[in-house]
């Protein structure tokens, strides 16, 4: 199923999952554009987060494949039939992930928890200390900087969480129920701040979500049913997002995801 104007990202072609008799994903096309909001929603046990996991190269598919077109900053790849190395690669150095809780490192500071994710996608510590320092800022974190996680509210911990997800500048940042354990202000904020660091830069974002607020703000909306797509639509509705910004400086693309599968 195509649902965008934009130019497509990534494509999932019949991708099936299935855990023992049970079929979390049975057969889904989907086409996802470069710089769309995707909400990706339905009840609980329809295949969401298993659908976002594939997608981002976490599970493989038991059928069906999906494949990541090319960008400025990005080589292709067919995702479902890359080695382990090569998804690794992939979800450092192309994909951004924020989930509900989690990911970050509660013994480390919050500059050391965004830079680490810097480092591993091939910055060197100096550069990545100063590229965390400055998306922490951004998100409104100056006062934070080396507070550990464990010392910050859930709605600063997750905005470490965003910059730690956008800090390598990702093409497709994967969101499961990112506001799911804040309130229902810190929920909006921390969506802002999401939604203008990944769509903001002409990036895409995926959320999966139970939120229809949260959904509201999405450019378009994609229901699932046990492991079925129901409905994708465009959101005509979409709230406009008045926050934008420039990201710090672009970090240049190894494409180790390509080298490490030669
Ligand atoms: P959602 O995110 O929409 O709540 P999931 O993708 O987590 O749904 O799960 C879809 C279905 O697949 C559910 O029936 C779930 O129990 C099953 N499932 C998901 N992951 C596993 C797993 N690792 N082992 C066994 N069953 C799983
Ligand atoms: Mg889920």
């Amino acid at each position: 199923m195509t649902n965008t104007q934009l130019p497509a990202i990534i494509t999932s072609t019949n991708i099936s999952k299935h855990y023992s008799q049970t079929y979390a994903l049975a057969g889904v096309d989907l086409t996802i554009g470069l710089g769309e909001s995707l909400a990706i929603m339905g009840p609980s046990g329809s295949g969401k987060t298993t659908l976002l996991h594939c997608l981002a190269g976490i599970i493989r598919p038991d059928e069906g494949n999906i494949r990541l077109l090319p960008t400025d900053r990005s080589s292709a790849a067919e995702i479902t039939s890359l080695k382990e190395a090569g998804r690794t690669a992939l979800r450092r150095e192309v994909f951004g992930f924020v989930f509900q809780q989690g990911l970050l490192l509660p013994e480390l500071t919050a500059v050391d928890n965004v830079a680490l994710a810097a480092m591993l996608a091939g910055m060197k510590r100096p550069d990545a200390t100063e590229h965390a320092r400055a998306w922490l800022q951004r998100l409104g974190l100056a006062e934070h900087l080396s507070k550990r996680i464990g010392q910050l509210s859930g709605g600063q911990a997750q905005r470490v969480a965003i910059a730690r997800a956008q800090v390598t500048q990702p093409v497709v940042t994967f969101a499961d129920e990112p506001t799911g354990a804040l309130d229902s202000a810190t929920s909006t904020e921390v969506l802002s701040e999401l939604l203008a660091s990944t769509t903001g830069r002409g990036s895409t974002l995926v959320v999966v979500t139970h939120d229809e607020t949260v959904a509201a703000r999405c450019s378009r909306i994609v229901r699932l049913a046990d492991g079925r797509i129901v409905s994708d639509s465009a959101n005509q509705a979409q709230q406009a997002e008045p926050t934008r910004y420039e990201a710090p400086a672009q970090h240049v693309q190894s494409n180790q995801y390509v080298q490490n599968n030669r």
